[in-house]
């Protein structure tokens, strides 16, 4: 059986930088060192740093001290400030990428543009987002959504959720021409590792029998990886790690194809490749 493993399978550059710099701080010894939400969306990764001392907190009740590690995904400034004011010292673990949509979601609302984000309201990115816009914003994941929906003004800017699909953007931007405003400023803020990830699975899945995509339950990107190789027609399993493998997935099956989600950890695919393997000599046995 021929194991093969899609071109982009592990860290993004984003949650790489950051769960460096959550390393460095709990290696220097940083007491007290916490993240509001998950620092990125994969359960052995923030398993792991917990053990380091990482605290994962809801939000920061009662919290007067120590050093807040901003998640990846980004928080709201109102989040930030408060800490600061609290006496919190903060570390900034934005991917550079979402710091940049933070960027245009705050021109955007100074120019006086509605800001449209497209994207899943409850991710945290796009919560995060929210805070940019003391305007508000309004938050589209389908097109139909469009429907009916009322906007402040007839002037409005468009980005999208980082680990959004491509195709849905394209699709959803097109409805949001369609609404008759008198100016829409676009842009295509859906991250390069997404995009070439993405393209990748979808390549690997039309070549193999079964694919594995390995990832938090949690993450938008691993999600939409797995829907990617559905729609190309391989059978496909959403896992998180070697323990919820099942050897019956590769009974008479030759290719097996394996992407990671952009904060699926190295380590994770090598344990699974490894169990398949030796789950395949098991069996000959
Ligand atoms: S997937 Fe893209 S936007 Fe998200 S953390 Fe990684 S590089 Fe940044």
């Amino acid at each position: 059986m021929e194991i093969k493993t899609a071109k982009y399978s592990s860290f993004c550059f984003g949650v790489k930088k950051a769960v460096e710099a959550a390393e460095r701080l709990l290696k220097k010894g940083g007491k007290d060192v916490f993240s509001i939400g998950d620092i990125i969306h994969n359960p052995s990764v923030v398993s792991a740093l917990s053990s380091k001392g990482l605290k994962v907190c809801d939000g920061l009740n009662g919290l007067s001290k120590g050093t807040l590690i901003v998640r990846t995904h980004g928080l709201s400034p109102g989040i930030i400030d408060e800490a600061v004011s609290r006496g919190i010292k903060v570390a900034d673990a934005t991917c550079p990428l979402v710091k940049k949509s933070q960027g245009i979601v705050k021109a955007l609302n100074k120019g006086k543009y509605h800001v449209i984000i497209v994207g899943n309201a409850r991710h945290p990115e796009v919560e995060a987002l929210k805070g940019f816009a003391e305007g508000g914003v309004t938050v589209i994941g389908k097109t139909k959504e469009l429907e009916g929906c009322r906007f402040p003004s007839d002037k409005v800017g468009v980005i999208a959720q980082s680990t959004y699909g491509e195709d849905k953007y394209i699709e959803i931007v097109s409805g949001i021409m369609r609404c008759g405003f008198k100016e829409i400023k676009v842009y295509n803020t859906i991250c390069s590792d997404t995009i070439k990830r993405q393209k990748a699975a979808s390549e690997l899945a039309k070549k193999v029998e079964v694919m594995l995509v390995v990832g938090g339950m949690m993450s938008s990107n691993t999600k939409l990886l797995a829907d990617i190789c559905r729609a190309a027609g391989v059978e496909t399993h959403h896992i998180e790690g070697a323990d919820q493998l099942d050897m019956r997935w590769f009974a008479a099956k030759e290719q097996v194809g394996i992407v990671g989600g952009a904060s699926t950890p190295n380590y994770t695919i090598e344990e699974i490749i490894k169990k398949i393997k030796k789950g395949k000599v098991e069996n000959r046995c």
